[in-house]
């Protein structure tokens, strides 16, 4: 038959012309990267070290949040393995969050050797501020480069309100220890809420600006069963337009390697961000995964779908199945997701708390 004589590159006769396909995925895995099935390269993952915090923001928790058994949640050894193993796979950034990642004991034993870890360049966090006094300093020696913060309001009655027992000098208190460390850009993070706090947007670009901080306006999301959010969400545009009738708002192409668009405004250093869920999905450009305390990984903040990596990581495995575990789950990482207006019932049943903001 004609057919043994020909080497393997060669298209047999009578067949168009035939170039072999090799999946982007294939090659990545190969190569020694994860890329999903969309060929979307995968650098950042959110590593959530805890379930639990000491606020109860009511966007994000219920009054009556029950927490994970201590045997459920990733040991520090445990999360620092899957960092590393990530890290090999090719991914540079790390965000440090939770529950409220400082608040986990021990949490800079973690910090420390991420610091440390060969070949990821970027280590960021992301606070409620509140433990920020004490641990600025040592996150700075640590080499974590930036800090994000939540804070939705200046009124020390409100913020008690917004997070049910939070202290709001404790955290502006977070805020200044974070410049005296040297951290420079630290970002705000305001979750928009219509009724709530949607009088004092303009006051908080103001502090901004005057703190030489960053701040990003965040829709609020469905994330967890939460009544009565459709009264309260809030589009970024409808935010937009109402700061820009108090600054002059410059677009600008910078970007912090999240889901951010930024804004500037003349005379000031402050970026002004705009998270959009809702309104600008964000999923074409996706770079990240999320691993939960629990082990979970979530290849979608929008989606229910999950790789458990405890199970494996207590297998007494080696590296090389954790590896495949997190390989194999580029498979589940969907296009995207697509949050409705529909704010009521809760369209992912985890609460922001579990996945890791
Ligand atoms: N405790 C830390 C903090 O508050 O920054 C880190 C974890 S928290 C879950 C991370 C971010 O998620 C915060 O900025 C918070 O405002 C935001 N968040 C929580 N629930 C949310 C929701 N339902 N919609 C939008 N953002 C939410
Ligand atoms: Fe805690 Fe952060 Fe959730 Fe507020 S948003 S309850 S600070 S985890």
């Amino acid at each position: 038959m004609q057919n043994e004589t020909l080497r393997p590159e060669q298209t047999p006769p009578g067949f168009a012309e035939f170039t072999p396909v090799v999946s982007p995925l294939a090659q990545a895995h190969a190569a020694g990267t994860l890329v999903d099935k969309y060929g979307r390269r995968i650098t950042y993952i959110r590593l959530s070290i805890t379930d639990r915090c000491d606020f109860r923001c009511t966007y994000c928790m219920s009054e009556d949040m029950s927490f994970l058994p201590r045997d459920e949640v990733m040991s520090l050894e445990e999360c620092l393995r899957v960092a590393s193993v990530f890290v090999g796979l090719g991914v540079t950034k790390l965000r440090i969050t939770g529950g409220e990642p400082l608040v986990r004991k021990n949490a800079m034993w973690l910090i420390e050797r991420l610091g440390a870890l060969p070949g990821l360049d970027n280590l960021v966090l992301t606070t409620n501020g509140s433990q920020l006094d004490r641990f600025a300093a040592p996150l700075r020696a640590a080499g974590v480069k930036r800090i994000n913060i939540s804070l939705d309001t200046l009124d020390a009655e409100r913020f008690r309100t917004i997070t049910r027992i939070g202290d709001l000098g404790k955290v502006l208190r977070g805020i200044e220890a974070a410049g005296a460390a040297g951290f420079c850009r630290t970002k705000l993070n305001t979750v928009m809420m219509r009724g709530t706090n949607d009088d004092e947007f303009v006051d908080l670009v103001r502090f901004a600006i005057a703190n030489e901080l960053d701040i990003s306006f965040i829709e609020e999301m469905p994330l967890g069963d939460i009544q009565g959010r459709s009264g309260t969400y809030i589009s970024s545009e409808e935010t937009r337009d109402l700061l820009s009738h108090h600054f002059e708002l410059i677009p600008s192409t910078e970007s912090s390697g999240g889901p951010a668009r930024y804004w500037r405004i003349p005379g000031s250093e402050s970026r002004i961000g705009f998270i959009s869920p809702h309104s600008h999905n964000f999923c074409d450009t996706c770079n990240r995964v999320r691993i939960t305390a629990k082990g979970e990984l979530y290849p979608c903040l929008g989606q229910n779908d999950a790789s458990q990596l405890l199970p494996v990581l207590r297998a007494g495995s080696d590296d090389g199945e954790l590896r495949q575990a997190i390989v194999d789950s580029m498979g589940i990482k969907p296009y995207g997701h697509d949050f409705t207006a529909q704010m009521n019932s809760p369209q992912v049943v985890r609460f922001m708390s579990m996945t890791g903001g």
